[in-house]
């Protein structure tokens, strides 16, 4: 399932959603969808199994889609490898994570001091929840054009260790979670653990992480 406001987003930035089919885990198949697409959005759904990155899961992660899992890491990796522009939201965020090998938090009570208002509940989807600080000099920054926002948020797991080859670009400003990470050598990979989907209409630092995704498909 893929809500209306993530495709509203990429129409609102000028690219044109198309919706992949959860569909195995055939290289063939994920060749055959990459040639079709200019870039990638991973979004937002349920927790990535912990087994994913080599864990058993806590009690407090949800019942997870292996299907989902395998064929958002099969598409991940084989797009990493042909640096397609990749965009990922939420669990988007931590599911790339984890394809390039690194881990997660199963939940916000896992690391001591973390703000239970991440996890704000569906009536507050969007509603902004709380301040992220976005680290100079990064692509985050230069395509967001602001040193702090505020963000929706609705999350219960967050990055523990940054996969190899990524690096931190936002944090929120209150408890220092992961709040973003990108992968400074590559064409356009960056990841948002907020939904900027759900603020096109009225922030314009998040429509222009859609606006620089499209313009890299575009290239
Ligand atoms: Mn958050």
């Amino acid at each position: 399932m893929i809500r209306e406001t993530y495709t509203g987003a990429v129409l609102t930035a000028g690219g044109l959603p198309l919706i992949l089919p959860i569909a195995g885990q055939d290289a063939a198949v994920v060749a055959d969808y990459l040639e079709a697409v200019d870039g990638l959005i991973f979004s937002g759904g349920e927790d990535v199994a912990p087994a994913c990155y080599g864990e058993a899961r806590d009690e407090r992660c949800q019942e997870p889609d292996p299907d989902r899992d395998l064929f958002e890491i099969a598409v991940a990796r084989a797009a990493l490898q042909r640096r397609l522009p990749v965009f990922g939201i939420c669990r988007g965020l931590q599911l790339l994570n984890v394809a390039a090998g690194g881990t997660l938090y199963q939940d916000l009570a896992c690391r001591p001091g973390t703000m239970s208002y991440h996890s704000a509940r569906p009536p507050e989807r969007r509603r902004l929840i709380h301040p992220v600080r976005i680290h100079p000099a990064t692509r985050l920054s230069a395509i967001m054009g602001v040193r702090e926002s505020l963000v929706t948020s609705t999350h219960h797991q967050f990055v523990k260790d940054v996969a190899p080859g990524f690096r931190a670009s936002a944090e929120s400003a209150e408890d220092g979670i992961v709040e973003a990470i990108e992968q400074a050598d590559y064409p356009f990979l960056v990841a948002v653990q907020w939904h900027p989907e759900r603020m096109v209409h009225e922030h314009a630092p998040h429509l222009a992480l859609f606006r620089a995704l499209v313009e890299a498909a575009r290239r």
